[in-house]
């Protein structure tokens, strides 16, 4: 077989470089270890239950937004129906509840007003991330002007670099020495499992800058629904998609990728890959080591995976708002010290804080089942999870359902009684669906002062590979890794351009 660019993995890093290419004229086959493509971001049935693995919340899905740009530029925006959430996290740290406003003002506005000794600070803080969140995000991203760099950017360079080193715990203190005001902040970043003290400041600026000031979003159908219309979209420009094959390995012949093999023996000759699958299982597994520089082994060996998750989905015989669910997105914490929760369920096979999401809520249909579902979903130690012997892993599967049962008892009295269906993934099933280290579903994790080596990850030494995943410079989340296909998308039409 014969193909211009061979796309290694249909997650939705691969699937956004298929689509771009494809819609280009380029002849595309992409190959997906599993059944279906869509990598974390599809839906799976149990029980009469469709239950959406990967789609919490994304940023900026409002025409001229980010997400929504990538969106239309795979010209796949159209095909979306995207949901403004009412708020953005409805947040409890112990008994204290606090429902966070989908607003950058009106966040602010209703912190200042629950804590008014904070309100110097806070303003301080609001300025700030008003002023520069942009302008980072702009440069971090490659959106910015040459003139906007010269003239703003340039004179911000030292504090660019001192928010790379500080972690965000010392940012915050310098606005907020309040534990609740600081927690209720850092949830724009929550979701990466970090404990604040470990995490760039300069991340948590931009995040917050993103998710507050264009909105948090979700998907009518969930991840599912964009990774169909990204599927769709190459196989209406005859792209090829071939599932239930796995590549094996790359041929390199003078420094170059040749072919892949399938699982079956068969070759597809190339003059392109775009490798989906995770960058260290790339050059372990597909790629002979002799042709990797040690280097480059060496910079992949010096980052850690990021989040590793336990998730569990739960179908009801009733409505969530009849347990008493009234929001999307929940998220909960034993106390005002997210720090510790976080930092002890990184080491442990146990959720400490957990978010419980209610997808069906923003929709219309009253008898749809997704008015039904509510999925729970957790960071704990990937390690921990991988590589237990079989007999222990179901044990424990059985012990931890019964543990968050228990916890979510408290909160929803009768919970019980209402379940008709429950299904726990652990890291270990994660990993099993993507050969991602430890499961992790962010890429690499976000580390204090590696922002110029993350850089460096990009720059493959294979000429005509390109990298499309969350492993990459840009990290994990769906707008994310769209971006990395889509760039890795356009270096290959560069590369393919060159050989005329
Ligand atoms: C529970 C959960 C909730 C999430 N919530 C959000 C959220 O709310 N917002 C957000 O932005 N992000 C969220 N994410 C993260 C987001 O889903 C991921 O970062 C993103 O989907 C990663 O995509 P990817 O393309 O890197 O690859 P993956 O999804 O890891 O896909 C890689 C693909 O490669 C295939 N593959 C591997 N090896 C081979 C091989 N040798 N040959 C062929 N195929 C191979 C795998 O089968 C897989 O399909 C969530 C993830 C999870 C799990």
């Amino acid at each position: 077989m014969q193909s211009d660019v061979v796309i290694i993995g249909g997650g939705l890093g691969g699937l956004s470089a298929g689509a771009y290419l494809s819609q280009q004229g380029f002849n595309v086959t992409l190959i997906e270890e599993q059944p279906q493509v869509g990598g974390f971001a599809i839906a799976f049935n149990r029980d009469g239950f469709t239950f959406d693995v990967a789609l919490h919340a994304i940023p900026a899905c409002a025409p001229n937004q980010p997400f929504y740009d990538i969106l239309s530029r795979l010209q796949i925006a159209d095909d979306l129906k995207f949901i403004k959430l009412n708020n953005a996290f409805n947040v409890y740290l112990g008994d204290y509840n606090f429902l966070i406003p989908n607003s950058f003002s009106d966040f602010f506005q209703k912190l200042i007003t629950e804590f008014p000794e904070e309100k110097q600070g806070l303003t301080q803080l609001k300025t700030y991330l008003e002023k520069y969140g942009r302008l980072y995000y702009d440069v971090v991203e490659g959106n910015s002007t040459p003139y906007k760099i010269f003239t703003q950017f340039i004179p911000r360079i030292p504090d660019f670099l001192k928010n790379s080193r500080l972690s965000t715990d010392d940012f915050l203190n310098n606005y907020s020495k309040n534990e609740k005001v600081k927690a209720l902040l850092y949830q724009a970043a929550v979701f990466f499992g970090e404990p604040m003290a470990g995490f760039p400041a300069i991340n948590f600026i931009i995040m917050f800058y993103l998710l507050f000031t264009s909105g948090m979003y979700t998907i009518h159908g969930g991840g599912q629904a964009l990774t169909n219309a990204l599927k769709n979209k190459m196989l209406k420009h005859k792209a090829k998609i071939l599932t239930s094959h796995r590549i094996k390995a790359i041929n390199i012949d003078n420094r170059l990728a040749k072919k892949v093999f399938l699982d079956d023996d068969r070759e597809i000759n190339c003059k392109t890959i775009i490798a989906n699958v995770n960058t260290p299982y790339l050059i372990k597994n597909l790629i002979k080591s002799d042709s990797i520089p040690e280097m480059y082994g060496q910079l992949v060996e010096s980052f850690k995976p990021s989040l590793s998750i336990l998730q569990m989905h739960l179908g009801l015989n009733c409505t969530v708002e009849e347990i008493g669910v009234k929001h999307y997105l929940n998220i909960f914490f034993p106390n005002e010290n997210i720090d510790f929760a976080m930092s002890r369920q990184n080491n442990s096979t146990m959720l400490e804080g957990y978010s419980i999401i209610a997808p069906g809520i923003n929709y219309e249909d009253k008898k749809s089942n997704n008015r039904r579902i509510l999925s729970i979903v957790g960071g704990v130690s990937g390690q921990e999870w991988i590589g237990l012997d079989k007999a222990i892993y179901n044990n424990l599967k059985f012990k931890i359902t019964e543990q968050i049962l228990n916890k979510l008892e408290i909160l929803f009295p009768n919970l019980r009684k209402h379940i008709k269906t429950v299904n726990l993934a652990t890291p270990h099933t994660f990993q099993r669906y993507t050969q991602n280290p430890n499961g992790a579903i962010l890429g690499f994790k976000a580390e204090r002062s590696k922002h110029r080596m993350l850089l460096k990850l990009n720059h493959f030494p294979i000429k005509n590979i390109f990298l499309a995943n969350a492993w990459t410079n840009r990290l994990g989340g769906f707008m994310q890794t769209l971006k990395s296909g889509l760039i890795a998308g356009q270096k290959s039409i560069k590369y393919l351009n060159s050989l005329h």
